[in-house]
């Protein structure tokens, strides 16, 4: 089984007017491997910004139009039992995150978002906006962002930390005592680029029983366009090292990077993926839990 924590395939399938069942983009469900989760992410582009909140109501509805299609065996997820029946019935289960806290102007929106169906918000992506600071600005989180992640506890929406600046991160880690995930960065320890992590922040996120999907782009994963399977186990060998065995996962990126691994070239490459683990020495136990235990615990949140 697979639990992949963010790709941006939804955003695209509106813009591009493709379909999920097959296209050339990185992932379909002709191409996804059974017992498959993922997680889809509502990304507002900056240039939607003036509109932030039908945006993602528009990206949001077409996956939606997208999933209820009745020969595409996939099934939208508002908490870990509807995947598990979704999977039990040999369907793909999906989740919905917001990528960039634009359409939440106040504290109500959070609501309105819960109930289109979204499960995961990261405030920010990489500028400023009303809640926080991505890794582009100098933004801090907001008394606004302060409210809003307290109302995510409340409701049961988790928060996705991957494109905060640091010190937006730690304003966080102050606000919340929840586990908090990363679902789509690598270790600024092995590759330093300002979308990796640290290590005292993969460290925080494990001491609140948080995950970090390790993200399969190029450059973030070693800072060139070429870059193989052996470059995300470098990565996940380094959490490992900070005791993450119960805090590593996967957060592919499909659709929201411009190249993938030579040998990792789309969602059909997730064998691969699993078999290269297994190969470089990873017991089967310890890789149930990258590929889905760990972030399952987060899901059973919901
Ligand atoms: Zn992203």
């Amino acid at each position: 089984m697979f639990i992949d924590a963010h790709c941006d395939t939804a955003s695209v399938l509106l813009d591009s007017k493709k379909v999920l069942k097959k296209n050339d983009l990185h992932l379909d469900l002709t191409r996804m491997p059974k017992g498959y989760t993922q997680i889809f992410a509502a990304f507002i582009d900056p240039k939607y910004h003036g509109t932030p909140m039908e945006r993602a109501e528009a990206i949001i509805n077409k996956l939606k139009a997208e999933i209820e299609k009745k020969t595409n065996k996939i099934e939208l997820c508002l908490d870990n039992d509807m995947r598990l029946e979704a999977l039990a019935s040999g369907n793909s289960a999906a989740f919905i995150s917001l990528e960039g806290g634009e359409p939440i102007k106040c504290v109500e929106d959070v609501g309105r978002l819960y109930d289109m169906g979204v499960r995961i918000v990261s405030l920010t992506w990489n500028g400023k906006n009303q809640l926080a600071g991505g890794v582009d600005s100098d933004g801090r989180v907001t008394e606004l962002g302060r409210k809003v992640i307290e109302e995510f506890c409340k409701k049961g929406i988790i928060v996705d930390v991957s494109h905060l600046n640091e010190q937006s991160f730690w304003d966080v880690m102050r606000v919340t005592s929840w586990p908090v995930i990363a679902t789509h960065s690598c270790s600024k320890s092995v590759f330093n680029h300002k979308r990796n992590l640290t290590d005292e922040q993969f460290s925080a996120i494990v001491s609140r029983g948080g995950v970090v999907g390790i993200n399969f782009y190029p450059k973030f994963l070693n800072g060139r366009k070429k870059a193989y399977i052996k470059n995300i186990i470098k990565h996940i060998d380094h959490f490992l090292k900070l005791g993450g065995e119960n805090h590593i996962g996967l957060g592919s990126d499909f659709d929201g990077v411009d190249c993938l691994p030579q040998d990792l070239c789309g969602v059909e490459g997730m064998h691969t993926l699993k078999e290269a683990f297994k190969e470089h020495g990873y017991s089967d136990e310890l890789i149930e839990k990258i590929c889905c235990g760990n972030f399952e615990r987060i899901l059973r949140l919901l």
